[in-house]
């Protein structure tokens, strides 16, 4: 479909990135990043007919997308050829608008495109050794200015190194620590930042990331400089036993926000201002700095119902911190009340009582309480 639609609105078609690279590794995935030249928005109403699926399209950015039923999502884009500013970093290449897109790509192993219209059907355009890396487990940038131009690319670097097992080509290698060291952070975007984090920390994380971390220290992005070593693996290896028990009981945790947190052992909150994170997810990052007071009521909490009261309030991802951070009678009382003491709930609220003729005022919450007691002693009762 993608290559008859392309002759019949006479456009060029390639499919570039990650999917290219995937393809070649024999990985899966998903989506599908089209690069067109020509007349994108007629191609994509075409497209959105011929699969009888719906497309978003932005007239600004020229972008677009179809998902499909079967679960590939297709993006499209038109080239883009941005002009650096910087002399030495521009293509000594006689280039066609595909080239100088590639051109701007983060690493070679992403910079390969597949001609998908008849013109150019299957033709592979390889302009910077992209296969080359692939074969020899490499991740190298286009060109020297990449992470000055771009200092996410340092973090996609990491992601990609990780999910690839490739390592960085020398070059590449000094020039994200030469960025990480001289670079001048304080313009970017920390959304940007933050976003490309999120999906680095969104993956069980090994071994090889405290190596990582400690080589590049991508942190000092975010203004931090917190010491990463092979010590903290020993909790990066119990956050993850944490995450795996709660993740196969479907639980939906931002598990990338826990893993900032044991890696970051907490974030001030002044340091958060411009992350554009909302207010609980500032919450989960700053949480080390109240934990060891809740410790100590977890100490002194013993009723079921002192525990529900201290613990009711915080995220799913904060009580997961909470497992994290403590041991033995007191990491049982969060157990006790996660797996069991936040399940309990009534089937009578205050409006009943009310109903019932009880006087409105504490006394109802008082009743409530008595009989959520009743019914956690009950069920202790049974559980045991
Ligand atoms: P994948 O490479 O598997 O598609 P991804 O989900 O990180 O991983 P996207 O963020 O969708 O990919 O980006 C698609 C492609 O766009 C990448 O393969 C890369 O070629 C390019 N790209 C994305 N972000 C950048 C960036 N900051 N600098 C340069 N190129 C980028």
């Amino acid at each position: 479909v993608i290559r008859r639609e392309a002759d019949k609105h006479d456009v060029r078609v390639y499919l570039v990135g990650g999917m290219v690279r995937d393809l070649i590794l024999g990985l899966e995935n998903n989506d599908l990043d089209f690069m067109v030249e020509g007349n994108i928005k007629y191609y994509l109403r075409a497209l959105s007919r011929t699969f009888e699926e719906n497309y978003t399209y932005n007239d600004k950015f020229k972008t677009g997308r179809i998902r499909l039923n079967s679960g590939y999502n297709l993006d499209f884009a038109v080239a883009r050829s941005e002009v650096y500013t910087s002399p030495g970093a521009l293509p000594e290449v006689e280039t066609g608008e595909i080239v100088e897109d590639l051109f701007r790509r983060d690493f070679t192993v992403n910079a390969l495109a597949i001609g998908v219209d008849s013109q150019n059907w299957g033709t592979l355009i390889d302009f910077f050794g992209g296969i080359h890396d692939i074969e020899h487990k490499k991740l190298r940038v286009l060109h020297r200015f990449s992470f000055l131009d771009d200092p996410t690319r340092i973090i996609r670097g990491l992601r990609l190194a990780l999910r690839l097992g490739f390592s960085f080509q020398d070059k590449t290698n000094l020039l994200m620590k030469e960025a990480l060291k001289f670079g001048n952070f304080k313009r970017i975007s920390k959304p940007r930042i933050i976003k490309e984090f999120s999906l680095l920390f969104s993956k069980k994380m090994d071994r090889r990331i405290t190596g990582l971390l400690k080589q590049f220290p991508i942190f000092h992005l975010l203004d931090l400089d917190p010491r990463v070593d092979e010590s903290k693996f020993s909790i990066i290896k119990r956050a993850e036993c944490i995450l795996d028990y709660f993740r196969q009981k479907n639980y939906n945790i931002k598990e990338w926000l826990i893993r900032m947190v044991v890696l970051l052992d907490g974030v001030e909150e002044k340091k958060l201002a411009n992350w554009g994170l909302n207010r609980g997810e500032r919450e989960i990052l700053t949480f080390p700095s109240v934990i060891d007071t809740i410790i100590d009521k977890l100490r002194t909490n013993s009723t079921p119902l002192k525990l529900k009261k201290l613990l009711e309030g915080f995220t799913l991802e904060q009580i997961l911190l909470l497992l994290i951070y403590t041991e033995g009678k007191e990491r049982k009382q969060v157990y006790k009340y996660i797996n069991y003491l936040s399940k309990v709930d009534l089937k009578i609220n205050g409006h009943d009582l009310i109903e019932l003729g009880l006087k409105p005022g504490p006394v109802i919450k008082e009743v409530l309480d008595k009989v959520w007691e009743a019914k956690v002693d009950n069920g202790l009762k049974t559980r045991e």
